[in-house]
């Protein structure tokens, strides 16, 4: 693309929500406004490109955002727009609006959603990613994965308190359906015995010799982060395995949406103005359908055909880690 014809671009939020969504959108809001360079906010993901749902914002229209949970844009999970027809409604509505560009903010799945809009009707788009679970390749770290992680540690200190007070055994179930990242870092920052991740086959026999070696060991109370997508099943049903096996009752705690929610970190939030300023110096510059990530400190530009072909595992080494530390 010329760099001279971005005059106009979109930002949209799209997938689940992530902590500073809001401070990127800011951030994309106001770097274009800087550049002189128009900006359309869509309300409710890929959705609202087929509705039209769009709004010209200003510096102002995101005061008091870059600290807020979820997405003033709203998103949507749009059944619609995985059709060639909900998809050409959209860039319909693109090219009416006099929209060069689209900077959507989300996980692999929005970004499939942007190559497939970009592949049948050639509209170019950015990447940026906004989601709790740290599995996309092309970013060392996601926006909302640090605050989704200070979340479930500090809901782990909790059960901790609770845990060692009553002799305890604990199993704490963490998001994360394919990737163990959350479940991986807050058992390592919360000081977990174990952590159950679908990357690594759980094996429950090892699991109980474990528990019961720390037991003996002098070990009071023993907490189990279970990723949600682990292979040994849910949090509830792990713990009731461990029943049969050995007639040790564990309690489970599901965090669920409380790690979406809340104030962005100051991680995330840095994370997430740097991202967002350079989306915009990338459209400027001419650069497309890439995801603009984080790599090594630097920012990175990533195919979108490739991250939408790789997935990002959990680092086996930090579950390791976790593992000896808890003994
Ligand atoms: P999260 O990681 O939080 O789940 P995500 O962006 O991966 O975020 P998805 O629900 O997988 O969330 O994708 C968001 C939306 O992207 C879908 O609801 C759908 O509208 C669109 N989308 C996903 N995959 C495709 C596809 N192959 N073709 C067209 N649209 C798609």
């Amino acid at each position: 693309m010329n760099i001279m014809k971005v005059k106009t671009i979109a930002v949209l939020t799209s997938g689940g929500d992530a902590p500073g969504m809001n401070t990127c959108v800011r951030a994309v809001v106001r770097s274009a406004c800087a550049y002189k360079i128009k900006v359309i906010a869509v309300m409710n993901g890929l959705q609202g490109l087929i509705d039209g749902d769009f709004h010209e914002f200003g510096p102002r229209n995101v005061s008091g955002i870059v600290h807020k949970g979820g997405t003033i844009l709203g998103t949507a999970r749009s059944k619609e727009f995985r059709t060639k027809s909900g998809r050409k409604k959209a860039a319909k509505n693109i090219i009416n609006a006099g929209i060069d560009a689209l900077v959507i903010i989300g996980g692999d799945g929005s970004f499939r959603g942007g190559h497939e809009l970009n592949k049948d009707f050639g509209i170019p788009f950015v990447g940026l990613p906004g989601t709790i679970d740290n599995d996309m390749y092309g970013t060392d770290f996601t926006i909302g994965f640090d605050t989704a992680v200070n979340t479930a540690v500090q809901a782990i200190d909790k059960i901790r308190d609770t845990a060692e007070s009553h002799h305890r055994l604990f199993f704490v179930e963490v998001m994360g359906r394919h990737s163990g990242a959350i479940a991986v870092e807050s058992a390592r920052a919360g000081g977990a015995e174990m952590a159950l991740i679908p990357e690594v086959k759980t094996d429950l026999n090892a699991l109980i010799k474990s528990i019961r070696e720390q037991k003996d060991a002098g070990k009071k109370s023993a907490i189990i982060i279970v990723a949600e997508g682990d292979d040994a099943g849910s949090a509830t049903e792990i713990s009731e395995k461990v029943y049969k096996i050995v007639g040790a009752k564990g309690h489970v705690c599901v965090l669920g949406h409380i790690q979406r929610g809340g104030h962005p970190s100051a991680r995330d939030r840095t994370l997430a103005s740097r991202l967002g300023n350079a989306a915009v110096k990338a459209l400027k510059s001419g650069k497309t359908n890439v995801l603009v990530g984080e790599l090594k400190g630097s920012i990175a530009f990533t195919p979108v055909t490739t991250v939408v072909k790789k997935k990002k595992k959990a680092d086996l080494k930090l579950e390791q880690l976790a593992r000896l530390l808890g003994t």
